[in-house]
């Protein structure tokens, strides 16, 4: 922590306290050179995130895992690498507002189908054909069918 006055690196804490309901401590500084006195502002990393897998496996939230699977599923497809970025950007902000530690791989699915749905319809059905793993070939079928229209 720099002394915002002569940017000495040493200081020592004078007075500490938690300010917010997000656990935010206030820090009164002192710089050890030239006594400056500062305030700091500390917070907690979130949590990390955990996908909740269908057989019940909890793997670490991969964010290039999502990028990966949309690119393979708008291979070829007129969407473009920013659109897919954008796209995982508002996929994971909609999973942070949920403020959970945990979320369920197929509500991620459904947030990205939602996204592709908007974004190109063959990329839709490609990435709803591996994720949402259609019982069988006439689900698929009608989702086809339900596009069309
Ligand atoms: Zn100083």
């Amino acid at each position: 922590m720099l002394c915002p006055q002569c940017q000495h690196d040493e200081s020592k804490v004078v007075d500490s306290r938690t300010v917010a309901r997000d656990g935010s401590i206030r820090r009164r500084r002192e710089c050890l050179s030239c006594g400056n006195r500062f305030t700091t502002y500390e917070y907690i990393m979130k949590q990390p995130l955990l996908v909740v897998k269908k057989d019940g496996r909890r793997v670490e939230y991969d964010r290039d895992h999502i990028v990966r699977s949309i690119q393979i599923a708008a291979n070829k497809r007129p969407v473009s690498a920013e659109a897919i970025l954008d796209a995982v950007s508002d996929v994971h902000r909609q999973i942070e507002e949920l403020g959970k530690g945990e979320v369920a791989s197929k509500h991620i699915g459904d947030l990205v189908m939602a996204k592709l749905k908007e974004m190109d319809e063959i990329a839709y059905i490609r990435f709803a054909s591996v994720y949402r793993a259609f019982e069988d070939l006439g689900a698929f079928e009608a989702e086809i069918e339900q596009l069309r229209e």
